[in-house]
């Protein structure tokens, strides 16, 4: 792995967007927290087959409002282009320039596909209607994506979603640091030169992270889901190692060369700036 300069780095941290008024009260003062850390960007994800669509645009522009930079997802899977070309209108029209483009899971009982089938037909469409307005993000997976059959396949088709035209990569969060590193220096040595930054989930709800874990195909690796599960219902011991656990990674890929960190933030802010500090990144 190449060595990232500091100043190079690029720190993003995602939010979900709120469904209840409470909730957009409670993002407002966690963006507000966040944005004193000077983050790059704010990525808004986006609800299964378009089911956020609004919720998303209101999110993104309030980030917008408070004047930080805002990156919406979109995804693609079980949409139209007429309706994805409609997306990227109203986002263009509002000055956003930045995307993070992705294929999506149908939504249960959602039987049609829709015209597109993977993330690289998104980024050529994005490109094919709006030439470079857009700084397009795509998905990488260091520990292989859940569905594919096979790594080294999964990786060419890594590289036909880059060479589709996109300019920078956010992984899936793990916590084995040398599958990325691994993963990093297979895309080199198969010419993908974008920067790929590592997905940072931090632990607070150690069962409902193993649920995420089971379906979007993150191993946790033994040794921490044992500490976990010894904890039991100790919440104070449960977050104290989560945040030792975390920092390491953080700290490892930062000294290895990562080109920034993506913050999973889960709409709040405490666990992400603990993390943030002990990093000494303020
Ligand atoms: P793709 O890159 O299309 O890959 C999907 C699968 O298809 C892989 O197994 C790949 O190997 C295979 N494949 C790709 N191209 C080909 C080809 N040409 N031929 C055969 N097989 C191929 N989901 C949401 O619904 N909303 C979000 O906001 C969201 N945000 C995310 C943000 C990040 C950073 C990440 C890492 C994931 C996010 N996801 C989100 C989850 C993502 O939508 C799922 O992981 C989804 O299953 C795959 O999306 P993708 O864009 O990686 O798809």
């Amino acid at each position: 792995m190449q060595t990232q300069k500091n100043k190079d780095r690029v720190f993003s941290f995602e939010f979900f967007p709120p469904k209840t008024p409470e909730g957009v009260q409670r993002l407002v003062e966690t963006q507000r927290q966040l944005a004193q850390l000077g983050p790059e960007f704010f990525s808004v994800t986006y609800g299964a087959g378009g089911t956020t669509r609004d919720r998303t645009l209101e999110t993104v522009l309030a980030i917008q409002a408070a004047g930080q930079a805002a990156a919406p997802h979109i995804s693609c899977i079980g949409s139209s282009r007429e309706s994805l070309r409609d997306v990227l209108q109203q986002y263009k029209a509002h000055g956003i320039r930045h995307i993070v483009a992705l294929r999506g899971d149908l939504p249960s009982g959602h039987l049609s596909a829709g015209e597109f089938r993977y993330a690289s037909d998104l980024v050529r469409f994005i490109r094919e209607e709006t030439g470079d307005h857009f700084f397009v993000e795509v998905a990488a997976y260091p520990e292989v994506h859940p569905q594919a059959r096979d790594a080294q396949q999964a990786l060419k088709h890594f590289k036909i979603k880059v060479d589709a035209g996109a300019d920078s990569a956010i992984t899936q969060y793990f916590y084995n640091a040398d599958a990325y590193f691994q993963f990093v220096d297979e895309c080199e040595a198969l010419g993908i030169d974008l920067p790929i930054v590592p997905g940072i989930m931090p632990i607070n709800n150690f069962s409902q992270l193993s649920r995420f874990s089971e379906a979007c195909g993150a191993e946790i690796p033994r040794w921490i889901r044992y500490k976990m599960q010894g904890y039991g219902d100790d919440s104070a011991s449960i977050k104290a190692f989560g945040l030792d656990v975390v920092t390491h990674l953080c700290d490892r890929l930062l000294s290895a060369g990562a080109p920034g960190l993506h913050f999973y933030s889960m709409n709040s802010a405490g666990l992400v700036s603990t993390v943030w500090q002990r990093l000494g990144l303020s």
